[in-house]
């Protein structure tokens, strides 16, 4: 049996290995196919693909873009077979990096009123990518003694509704997947249990060009995996499935390779990106 996993993030974004380190780790793994879908960024593919060829493992060149709902949930979309060399990508993400990085101060600026001791300095030395994302300050408060986990600060202080949490810059879903196809990307809604209602994005979101959404996804279990796969056979969705890795201890269920994805997936994918690129 192959193993694919088509969902993890790199020091280019929040991933703890770099890209180097993410494939090396994958191939000892025994994963054939990765994808690399690090947040608003780019940057990781090109040293991901280079390390992949070293190692005898195919890359899917990807990206994960946020964006959100009308409540607490998000819809995170993930763009796969993106050209890393668009134009238009790259402003794109230029201006998702700024807001990444202005959200970032605000959040810090929130932590340090609480009496905590962090700064933007400590955040940065987490960052090393420049694309800064809420685990870089979970690393901080840890670090600091403020939390033990990822997840207990995220739970403490800057989890939705915590009082170190900042909203996002408002980004639509229907833009995220403009973004994704102007790069010659598909576009896959991740985790679809975020976003509190799988049919009604569904039925937003597949006018606006969605072509698949993951079914096995790190966090999920069996019965939840069943109930995404018959959503995506009666959307027409390619099922597509990943761990979320961002390294070792990160998360429960984010476990790379841990994920039953059939090579039936990359298959479509490819069938889709072709399609897409036939298109333009
Ligand atoms: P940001 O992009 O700054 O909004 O941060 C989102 C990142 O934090 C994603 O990688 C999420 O998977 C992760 N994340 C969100 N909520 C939690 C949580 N409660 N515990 C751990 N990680 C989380
Ligand atoms: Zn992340
Ligand atoms: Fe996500
Ligand atoms: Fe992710």
């Amino acid at each position: 049996m192959i193993r694919i996993d088509l969902h993890t993030h790199s020091t280019a974004s929040d991933g703890i290995e770099s890209p180097t380190e993410l494939v090396q780790e994958a191939s000892r793994r025994g994963i054939s196919v990765l994808g690399l879908t690090d947040h608003d960024t780019v940057d990781g593919l090109a040293e991901a693909t280079a390390a992949a060829a070293e190692a005898g493992l195919t890359l899917i060149p990807g990206i994960e873009l946020s964006s959100d709902s009308d409540d607490a949930h998000e819809i995170h979309l993930l763009g796969y077979f993106i050209d890393p060399a668009s134009e238009s990508l790259a402003q794109r993400l230029q201006w998702l990096t700024r807001q990444r990085r202005l959200r970032i101060e605000q959040i810090v600026a929130r932590l340090e009123d609480l009496g905590l001791p962090i700064d933007m300095e400590m955040v940065e030395r987490y960052a090393p990518g420049g694309v800064m994302g809420r685990p870089h300050v979970a690393r901080a408060l840890i670090e600091i003694g403020a939390a033990e986990t990822v997840r207990q600060a995220f739970d403490r202080y800057i989890g939705w509704g915590k009082p170190g949490y900042v909203p996002r810059a408002r980004v639509e879903a229907e833009d995220a997947i403009a973004t994704i196809r102007s790069a010659g990307g598909v576009p896959v809604l991740a985790h679809p249990f975020s976003t509190g209602n799988v049919t009604g994005v569904l039925e937003r979101l597949i006018p606006a060009g969605l072509r698949g959404m993951e079914v096995w996804y790190g966090e999920y279990d069996d019965n939840q995996r069943a109930q995404l796969l018959h959503h995506a056979d009666r959307y027409g969705m390619i099922p597509t499935g990943g761990s979320d890795w961002h390294g070792a201890g990160f998360r429960e269920g984010r476990t790379l390779g841990s994920v039953p994805v059939p090579p039936s997936t990359v298959e479509l994918l490819m069938d889709a990106a072709a399609e897409a690129a036939g298109g333009q």
